[in-house]
Parts: structure tokens; sequence; C-alpha cells
């Protein structure tokens, strides 16, 4: 008896860790060379370059735990004390983003009128609007200056998006639940603080690994050993009254069966959409959740070539500041040790996403001059760098849309009619590190609550 994996990102490596740890026999099946999807850090002439994520926050209780069962505490770095504070572009010079309720009274990057507006927060009444998209919840209860320099590139950062079109209620329903249960974000807030568990092994802190990211999926698939098949991509799914049968294909172009009692895709929506199964649902609003193309851009200069002193996490470039192309730059070599040789610095830009789509599909002689003209204007960057890295996602992170709860109609649908078949991934309940573990798990658990007799074979 065995439970079926498709895709070793992080998602399918924690369904599959969580299972075989309760003894369920596993088997991971992944379509590239690597196990941990997005997540793959590498040194080059010694600059460590990230190509997907950065850092990691704990979300929730499972990346700790994980952390500390593979005990990779000792491997941890966390971001140095300055990236606490953030810059945000305004009017074209980087601006400390205020990250304490006196420190927005005083900064630059509102106006007194937006000040104000802030203030008002409190007194703005509820909405029922379910549909709302995040920039109009904004709007209506912050203001339009929070929404162009605060939520804005904060949601370019993250999501590589654009609030105008991802909804409140699955992008952000933290938000909307403040709103529903405190009628404020600031007594939802003080709430929340007040009631931060003292019990939870969550860090609050930004942290990574001394050798990057990849640490962590490397661990989850030593753990894991022989049951994980690389170069084996899931090309079709058939259940017959007593098993899944999972067709894949070799390296060589035969196609092999594996048999399952349970399987648990991990693979993005558009590549679910792809694989044969037999379904009477229409996959169709899976098929069309954008997810825009993002280029990073990792640059090496020597310290003196960069005028700023990078004193922080990096910068987020707003939509309204329209004489820049860039989405954002980490100082990644500020934000954590060993990312950059002695006496130079590793700057990571990302371009294109929902605001420039193009961008991020461009060659890598185009997006250096659009990246090298941003950095030169706003951190006073000199000469050329002496080290460049180049990754293109062409297909990113999902955007949780409006068009998001049909999205989940179909993946409750599909798994309804399907007993045995989960589906985890970073389109489910968030899209960090974290949330897409957590729905690996949740995976891991729904089977372990349903095949009680599963046993090892
Ligand atoms: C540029 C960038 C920066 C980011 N920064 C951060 C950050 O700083 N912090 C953070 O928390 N998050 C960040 N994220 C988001 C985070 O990295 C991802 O959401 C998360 O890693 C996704 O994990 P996953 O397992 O759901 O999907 P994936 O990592 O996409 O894994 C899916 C796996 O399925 C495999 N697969 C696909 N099709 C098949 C098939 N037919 N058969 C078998 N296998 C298949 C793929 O090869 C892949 O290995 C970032 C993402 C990007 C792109």
């Amino acid at each position: 008896m065995s439970v079926g994996i498709i895709g070793a990102g992080i998602a399918g490596l924690t369904a599959a860790y969580k299972l075989q740890q309760e003894g369920v026999p596993v088997r991971v099946l992944e379509a590239t060379s690597e196990t941990g999807g997005m997540i793959r850090s590498e040194t080059v002439d010694g600059f460590l370059v990230e190509h997907g994520p950065n850092s990691l926050r704990d979300t929730n209780d499972l990346l700790p735990e994980i952390i500390d069962d593979l005990e990779l505490r000792d491997h941890a770095v966390e971001a140095s004390a300055v990236a606490r504070k953030r810059f945000v572009v305004k009017d074209g010079t980087p601006v400390p983003l205020p990250m304490s309720p006196l420190s927005f009274l005083t900064t630059s990057l509102l106006s007194a009128k937006g000040k104000l507006r802030l203030l008002m927060e409190p007194f703005i009444g509820r909405s029922n609007d379910e549909t709302e998209t995040v920039a109009s919840f904004v709007r209506r209860r912050l203001g339009r200056e929070i929404l162009d320099y605060a939520v804005d590139p904060f949601v370019g950062g993250i999501f590589a998006g654009d609030p105008a079109q991802l909804s409140v209620r699955h992008a952000f329903s933290r938000l909307q639940e403040m709103e529903k249960e405190h009628g404020s974000l600031f007594r939802g807030m003080i709430h929340a603080a007040r009631n931060r568990s003292s019990s939870s092994k969550r860090s609050r802190s930004i942290y990574s690994f001394r050798d990057g990211l990849e640490t962590l999926p490397r661990a989850m698939t030593d753990a894991l050993d022989a049951s994980v098949h690389l170069s084996t991509p899931v090309e079709a799914l058939r259940r017959d009254d007593q098993r899944w049968h999972v067709a894949t294909r070799d390296a060589d172009g035969a196609t092999r069966m594996h048999f399952f009692d349970a399987v648990i895709s991990t693979v993005p929506l558009y590549r679910l959409a792809a694989i044969d199964f037999p379904s009477d649902v229409d996959l169709s609003p899976l098929e069309r959740v954008p997810y825009p193309p993002v280029s990073v851009l990792a640059l090496g200069f020597d310290r003196d070539d960069v005028e700023h002193p990078l004193d922080g996490f990096g910068m987020l470039v707003p939509k309204v500041e329209q004489d820049f192309n860039i989405l954002g730059c980490l100082f990644s070599s500020t934000l954590f040790p060993g990312r950059a040789p002695d006496g130079q610095v590793l700057l990571t830009t990302f371009v294109g996403g929902t605001r420039h789509p193009k961008m991020g599909l461009e060659e890598t002689s185009e997006v250096r001059s659009t990246v090298l003209q941003d950095l030169r204007q706003l951190l006073g960057v000199r000469g050329q760098p002496n080290f460049v890295r180049h990754i293109q996602w062409q297909r990113a992170i999902p955007q949780y849309t409006q068009d998001h709860g049909q999205v989940r109609a179909v993946i409750d649908r599909i798994e309804s009619r399907n007993p045995g078949l989960h589906l985890a991934g970073n389109y489910r309940s968030g899209i960090s590190v974290g949330d897409a573990m957590e729905s690996g798990a949740d995976a891991a658990e729904t089977v372990l609550k349903g095949m009680p007799s599963l046993t090892a074979s």
C-alpha cells in the first residue's frame, strides 16, 4: 500500500515527509532532474544566488518543526538587524517604509492629507462585498496614498502582482477577517498583538540558511531517500475500483505505470490541467489562473561602486513611479552573510510580473540594461557589474484573482469526485514557502484520515 506524490517542490516534499513519518510508503515523481521546485540556490564566483525565494518567515508552526526535526537549526542564518528597514521609492528616491505607528506620522512617504486619511481608518464602516479587490479594499479603508506607496509595492514584491486584480478575500484573507471581526484593521492588529501566543514555536524573524534556501528541500530529499524519482514526469492518471494508476514517461521515452492507494498532486495548476485524468469537471478555470513571468537578475558590484548604504532588506518600486521598470531589488549581501565575496555586494532585482509581463520574458542583455538604468538612478550604481546571473521564470506565482473562488470550487469538485486524489501547492492557501508546505501537510493528513488501514508493504 502506498501514496504517490506528483512534484518534488516544497509542497510535495512536505507531504511525502509527513506521510513517511507516519510509516506510510511514499513515492515522489518529479518531472525535472532536481527536487525543491522553485527553491534553488547556486554559488558562482563566490556569489550565492537564489533563483526563487530568498528568505523564510514562519507563517505557521510546521516550518520551524521540520527545521528542528531535520536538525537544520545550526545551518540557519537570521536576516541582519538592519534588514528591518525596507525602502519604497518615492519621487525617484528610496525612502524608508515606516515601521511603527509613530513613524507613519512623520514619514515623507505620505502627505499630510494621506496621514489624516490613514488616521480615519477606525471610523470607516465595514463592507460586505465578497468580491472586493485588494486595491479597492485598501483605498476604502486606508486611502489612496497607502495603496500607492505601501500596498502596491508590497503586492508587487510578494505576488509580482497588481492589487487591482487580486481578491482581498483570497490573497489577503486576514485583512478581510480583521474588518469583519473588529470593524477596523487598527483594532484587529492591536487585538492580534495582545493575543500572540507565547507557546508558539514561530519566530517573527526572517531567515535563510548559510548555504542558501535549497538546504531545506535537500535535507528533506535526503530524509526521503530512495523514494524520490527524478526526471519522471507524470502524464496520466486513471483509477479502478482499488487503486490509482499513474503513467510516467522515462528518460528513454518509455511509459511506466505506478500503482497507489492515494495520489497527492502538487504541480502548478497549468500543469495539472495538462495531465490526462478522467474528469467530468470543467478544468478551464484552472488553466486561466495567471502565472505572470518574472526575471530575477543577480548582479555583483564592488562595494565602492554603489553609493547607497544598502542598509536594509531592499527597495520596492510602486507602479505610480513610472520612470522605473523594476519591481524591486533585494540587498542580498546585507540581508544574509556569505552572499558575496569580501569587498563586493550582491543585488537581486525582480522584473516583469503583472505590471510588465513582456519584460519578464526578455533576453539577459535587455533585462540587464533595464535593471542597470534603474539601479544607477535609485542606488547610485556606477560602472558595470563584476557578476551577472539571470534566471527567468516563465510562469512564476499564481495570482489569487477575483476568480479564485471558482478555482477553489473546481479543486473541491475534483477531490470529491476522485476519492484518493488530493491537490496541494502554492495556489491553495498562500504563496509563501511556509504556506505551500502547510498545504502539502494538510493533504498528507487528509490521506491519513481517509485511509486508516494503510500499512507498509
Ligand atoms: C522569483 C520568486 C521569488 C519568491 N520569493 C519568495 C520568498 O522570498 N519567500 C517565500 O516564502 N516564497 C517566495 N516565493 C514563492 C515560493 O517559492 C513558492 O510559492 C513555493 O516554493 C512553491 O512551492 P510548490 O511546491 O507549491 O510548487 P513548485 O515549487 O512549483 O513545485 C512543483 C513541482 O512539480 C513539478 N512538476 C510539474 N509538473 C510535473 C509533472 N507533470 N510530473 C511530475 N512533476 C511535475 C515541478 O518540476 C516542481 O518541482 C517566490 C517565488 C518566486 C518565483
